[in-house]
């Protein structure tokens, strides 16, 4: 599943290429679990309520993309497993997982380039909402702070607050909001953390270290464009490359950066986790 670096990548993306255009005729063929109108919107769908709406900005909040359009309506998109957006040339033909096609008015830069919104699991989501009943969706009310805003000592009060398994707590999207997987498992091995440990057995030390890995690792991978595991690409198509420098996540049974021990992959909870057993001992 996309994370934050490249949610990050695809919103820049977006900014750069649909920000200042106007929808004309918008096409959705996904199932309806796929597409939310809110109720207090005119019936019909993306195809009735986008035209004529100007693309204003795109924000990021968490792993949700936020596309904030001309009268105060917001398209909330969560790419989850495999949703990605395309801005290619409208010659260009049609996948069967394109799922919603916008096409924008005309304009002399990009006249033939259009927006796909594809998704061969069809988890993704695309919501519209105004933007005063956004800001009361679950989804998004309850997020918990942005990782590359926390500051550090706020980030040792939230580890304190609660005792669970660190690595289900950075997993948690209502405790930080961006993590997923693969960032978690390299900032706990980046952090010598094994992923049980309890929030409070960890010393604020090791907290502040985490802190940082995460911050570090998560600047690093926007800077390479996020990392490329099955179908994920830029808006422009092209993957990221972040992938290279994974030390412990798809690692398992390749040697340690560190040490050389062999990286194992365990389940905890219903997530899998790669760690290092002898970098990350349970007890330290
Ligand atoms: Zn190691």
């Amino acid at each position: 599943m996309p994370e934050l670096p490249e949610v990050e990548t695809v919103v820049r993306g977006l900014r750069a290429t649909i920000v200042g255009r106007t929808f004309a005729r918008v096409h959705t063929s996904a199932p309806t679990a796929s597409i939310v109108v809110s109720p207090s919107l005119p019936k019909g769908g993306l195809e009735k309520n986008l035209p004529d709406r100007a693309v204003l900005g795109v924000d990021r909040r968490g792993k949700n993309i936020l596309i904030r359009l001309s009268g105060d309506l917001t398209l909330w998109v969560h790419l989850k497993m495999t949703g990605r957006f395309l801005y290619v040339d409208i010659s260009q033909p049609l996948d069967k997982h394109d799922l919603a096609v916008f096409d924008f008015r005309p304009d002399e830069h990009t006249g033939s380039l259009h927006l796909r919104f594809n998704d061969y699991r069809r988890f993704g989501r695309l919501r519209l909402f105004p933007n005063h009943e956004l800001m009361w969706q679950p989804g998004l009310v309850d997020l918990g702070p942005e990782p590359l805003e926390i500051a550090v000592d706020d980030f040792v009060a939230l580890c304190r607050k609660r005792d669970r398994m660190i690595k289900a707590a950075l997993l948690d999207q209502r405790f930080l909001a961006g993590l997923g997987n693969i960032y978690a498992d390299e900032a706990l091995h980046a952090s010598r953390i094994h992923p049980k440990r309890l929030t409070q057995s960890l010393s604020r030390r090791k907290l502040i270290d985490l802190h940082a890995h995460i911050q570090r690792l998560l600047k690093h991978a926007i800077r390479l464009m996020g990392t490329s595991v099955r179908t994920y690409s830029a808006v422009n198509g092209s993957p990221g490359a972040f992938q290279k420098k994974l030390l412990v996540y798809g690692h398992e049974g390749h040697p340690c950066g560190r040490c050389g021990t062999k990286i194992v992959r365990e389940m905890i909870g219903s997530r899998s986790a790669h760690y290092c057993p002898r970098c990350q001992k349970p007890g330290r």
